[in-house]
């Protein structure tokens, strides 16, 4: 069952809200595919990811105007800016395009091209996911925090229950004290998925006071243990509620000589094989 479902049918009084960067992620690979076919798409498409953030962004929540708002790039990339749909008119949202810049863009006029972006952008499955991303909200913060997980406990490591959940606390503590940093610059880098240079903010340097402030506690109360009034089996409890297994083998554990025993029958075997060969 797909997780929208999941969440439609058992979690029905809970918003599901998407990511709006992970639409935008998976709406610029069909785009990228597409303009292999329709050349003229190819320079539109950071021109559209932005369309969506933007869209997104100034919804107020109201997926009817997300949907319309969205929809309303299909004029747009091909140099209309007003348009009549029904009884209703509607216009983009930027200024007035001066002749010169209206004459000298590179419009999408080819129908073939136009028809595709329509099905690629307007089909009912994706009109469906944009309606997940009308409250415009992110799941940066717990990437950034993951990040800095990996920080204390990289992958290429093993650590055991107890340093795993310590490890974790301390990220989120690295976490939580270094949220809402001031943008001080900004910095160039290469991304992957845009094949591009972007530029990226750059934010004040952390601060690790946090971490003084622990250290000191921590010799503070190796000095003077009766300082610690919190009782230890409690804390023990919320650290570590799990009982579990030294490790995630599912046969008993033979004794080592079984193993080489084992082994010397497979050289022998093998020399066997080799001499009898010869
Ligand atoms: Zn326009």
């Amino acid at each position: 069952m797909s997780v929208a479902k999941k969440m439609r049918e058992k979690f029905p009084t809970i918003q599901h809200e998407y990511d709006v960067w992970h639409l935008a992620k998976s709406i610029t690979k069909k785009l990228t595919e597409l303009a292999k076919k329709h050349k003229e798409l190819a320079d539109w498409i950071p021109a559209i990811r932005n369309h969506l953030w933007f869209a997104a962004n100034t919804c107020k929540g109201d997926e009817k105007l997300l949907i319309t708002k969205w929809a309303s790039m299909i004029n747009h990339v091909q140099g209309i800016h007003s348009w009549k749909e029904g009884k209703q008119n509607y216009s983009c949202e930027h200024d007035t395009m001066n002749e010169e810049v209206q004459n000298d863009t590179k419009w999408v006029e080819s129908r073939a091209a136009v028809a595709a972006l329509k099905q690629a952008t307007q089909n009912t499955r994706l009109v469906n996911q944009l309606k997940h991303c009308k409250n415009f909200v992110h799941t940066s913060s717990l990437e950034s925090f993951h990040n800095v997980c990996l920080i204390y406990a990289p992958k290429r490591m093993a650590f055991s229950y107890h340093g795993m959940v310590l490890r974790t606390i301390l990220a989120a503590m690295d976490t939580n004290n270094n949220v809402g940093r001031e943008i001080v610059g900004t910095g160039m880098r290469y991304s992957k998925g845009q094949k591009a240079y972007v530029l990226l903010n750059k934010y004040e340097d952390k601060s690790d006071k946090w971490r003084k402030n622990l250290v000191n506690r921590i010799v503070q109360y190796v000095a003077n243990p009766s300082l610690i009034d919190e009782d230890e089996a409690e804390i023990m409890q919320l650290l570590f509620p799990l009982d579990v297994p030294d490790n995630i083998a599912q046969v008993e554990k033979p004794p080592k000589e079984t193993l080489e025993a084992k082994r010397m029958e497979r050289l022998k075997a093998a020399e066997k094989q080799q001499s009898d060969h010869n």
